[in-house]
Formats: structure tokens, sequence, C-alpha cells
């Protein structure tokens, strides 16, 4: 594998993040996600994810986020993070590269051992995901049935899995434990102020992420969507806040809140998109490439996975022919172009 400076696309951006899935599947039935009931054939290999991984390192990604799915159910997840581990530690090896390795999760399955060995496996981050407080609204969110009880009984998981993260050593303060809530207008936007209540109790940073028209199952419709601005005036208007920004190719705009009670972060993909900079490769868990979360299409790397040098010049040409910025001209998308699903891709 040659190493290179990082590959820039057609609007000069430049490859920050892998987002690679492990998994389509999913033990829950998010409304606003709706993943499949099965793995695709063919799933990567643990040797096929690490030559993925490094070439892309070697091109300039600095940041590994595992999702899916639910990654917690896939078996690929310790074995991939021990290794991704080893290489971090070994000298010459482009996983040195590596500034952080994250995972997403909703963290149904985060139990105190789970966690543990998450974090001795090397993950330095973990963002859990939680739409509601409230039973009937988290059950509703989430797809399950069984209503308040079965909703009350996701939350107090979730709960538990966020204190076996911090059991486990990872530091909320230090960023290490966010909390994720996709907020659809009419649905869940009056658990915005519970919400951010759970995140100050935990010193989480809570990141609302705008409702987005990923996938072609949900049934998305604008009037659903909730601007980040809202959000925030609705929560600036209980706790005061200072706006922090956003960092160059992330996603979310940042806000702290004055009595030091941790952070906010606000993904706008819909109100305010942030193609400019956006410095993401998304790689599905069956080796289809994706330069854009609203691509309808990904590129077949299935071909070319065992071979570093092939893998290496694939993914650069990929990258340097990349021009995508949909969320910026979605209004000129109509009828809606079909998109990949959210669970397939790895959000
Ligand atoms: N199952 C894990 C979870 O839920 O955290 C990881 C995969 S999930 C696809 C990654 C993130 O995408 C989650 O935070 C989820 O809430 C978010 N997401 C899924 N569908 C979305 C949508 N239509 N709009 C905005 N965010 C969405
Ligand atoms: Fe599953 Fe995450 Fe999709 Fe919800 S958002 S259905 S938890 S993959």
């Amino acid at each position: 594998m040659t190493s290179t400076a990082a590959v820039a696309d057609q609007r000069s951006r430049t490859l920050g993040v892998l987002r690679l899935s492990l998994t389509a599947r999913c033990n829950l039935d998010c409304s606003y996600c709706r993943p499949d009931a099965a793995d695709p054939p063919d799933l990567m290999t643990l040797d096929q994810q690490l030559r993925l991984i490094r070439v892309a390192v070697a091109l300039g990604a600095h940041t590994l986020r595992l999702t899916g799915g639910e990654p917690l159910l896939s078996d690929r997840l310790l074995p991939l993070l021990e290794a991704v581990s080893q290489g971090r530690r070994t000298a010459g090896d482009p996983l040195t590269g590596l500034r952080h390795v994250a995972l997403t999760s909703n963290g149904v399955l985060l139990t105190p051992d789970r966690a543990r060995l998450l974090r001795a496996a090397g993950l330095d981050r973990i963002t859990i995901s939680l739409d509601a407080v409230d039973g009937a609204v988290a059950a509703r969110m989430a797809g399950l049935r069984g209503g308040q009880s079965a909703g009350e009984r996701l939350v107090r998981k979730v709960i538990d899995g966020v204190m076996s993260a911090k059991l486990a050593g990872f530091d909320a303060e230090k960023g290490e434990i966010k909390l994720n809530a996709v907020i659809k207008r009419g649905e869940n936007d009056h658990q915005l102020l519970p919400l951010a209540a759970l995140a100050r109790r935990h010193r989480l940073e809570l990141r609302l992420i705008e409702y987005m028209d990923v996938g072609s199952r949900n049934g998305w419709v604008q009037d659903q969507v909730l601007p980040a601005a809202e959000m925030v005036r609705r929560i600036q208007a209980r706790w005061p806040l200072d706006a922090l920004g956003r960092d160059s190719g992330a996603t979310a705009n940042r806000w702290r809140y004055r009595d030091d009670r941790g952070g906010l972060g606000v993904i706008a993909s819909i109100s305010e998109p942030f193609c400019g900079d956006c410095n993401r490769l998304r790689i599905t868990a069956d080796g289809q490439a994706f330069t854009c979360l609203f691509a309808s299409e990904g590129f077949d790397l299935k071909p070319v996975l065992n071979n570093a040098a092939a893998l290496q010049q694939r993914i650069a040409g990929l990258w340097i022919h990349r021009s995508d910025h949909y969320s910026e001209d979605r209004h000129r998308h109509v009828p809606r172009p079909s998109h990949a699903e959210m669970a397939y891709l790895g959000g």
C-alpha cells in the first residue's frame, strides 16, 4: 500500500472519515430508518475490512466510525476493533494514522460486560441513540410493539447502556459518550427538553438530528422536519447556551450550556446543509462504497477487496471524481430520487 497525501474531490474536499457498516440488520425498527430484516450476502471478511481501513487511512481518513444497522449485533465488531487497535500500536502500520475509532449504537445491547470489552478492544468513543424519554413516544419512534411499557424498558436499557459505558471508562466530559436523537415534528419534538435534561444530568453532549430523507421506506415529508434553529431556540429558552460553531468537516453545529452542564450539537442536514466540507466515505457491510448519504447506488468494491493496490486505486478514483452535494440541491430534486436505506448505508 502506498502512503499518499489526502485525496481531494471535485470540490476540493479531502477524505477524513470512514464510516463502515458492519451489518444492515437491527434489533429496532425506527420509523425514520426502517432497516432490512436480513444482511446482504457476502459480507466483507475481517481481512477485507482491515485492508479497506488501511487504504482509507492512507488516503487521508483520520477517523473510523463503525455503525450499521446495529453494530452490537455483529460478531465482527470485537475482532475488528482488536485488530485495528493492534495496528494503531504498530510502528509503520497505516493504522497509526487513525486519531479516533468510534461506534454508533442504539445502546440496547450495551451491557457492562460489552462496554468493558469494547473499551479494552480500543474503542475511543461511543454515540448512543435515543429519541425520547417518555416510554410511549420512545416505543413509537423505535417501532416497538408493546406501547408504553415496552418503551419504558427501552429507555431504561439505553440509560443503563450509558452507565455501562461510563463505568467502562468512556469519559462523557471528554466527548467520549454522546447521545443522538432524531427529531420529527409532531412526533417527538415535545421530548426536546426531557432529552436535554437527561443528557445534562449525565454530562453527555446531546446531538439533535433533523429528520432526513435517507432511504425510501420512511415516507419522509418536509413538514416533519423541525429545523435545527427551532430546536436550539426551544432549549436555549430553558437553559442559556453559547455558540461554539461547527468544526470544518464535522456534522454538528455545537453549543455549550452557560451553566457548564455539557454541550449540545445540532445536525442540520436539511435546513443548513454542510456539503461544502463533507469528508465522509461510507462503506456498507458487503463492500459498496457511497460517497454521499443520499446516493441511490454505491460502487462495488468487491472485485478489488483482496488487493490493496487495486483497492487504493479504486477508492482514490471514486473520491477524485466525487462531486456530490445533494443536500445543498435538495429542493431541485423533484420528484425525489430513490435513496439507499439508512441502516444499509450506516447513517
Ligand atoms: N443502530 C445504530 C443507531 O441507531 O445508533 C447505528 C445506525 S443508525 C442508521 C445511525 C444514526 O442514524 C442514528 O443516530 C439514527 O438515529 C440516525 N438516523 C437513522 N435514520 C435517520 C433519518 N432518516 N434521519 C436522521 N437520522 C437518522
Ligand atoms: Fe436500528 Fe439505528 Fe435504524 Fe433505529 S436508527 S432502526 S436503531 S439502525
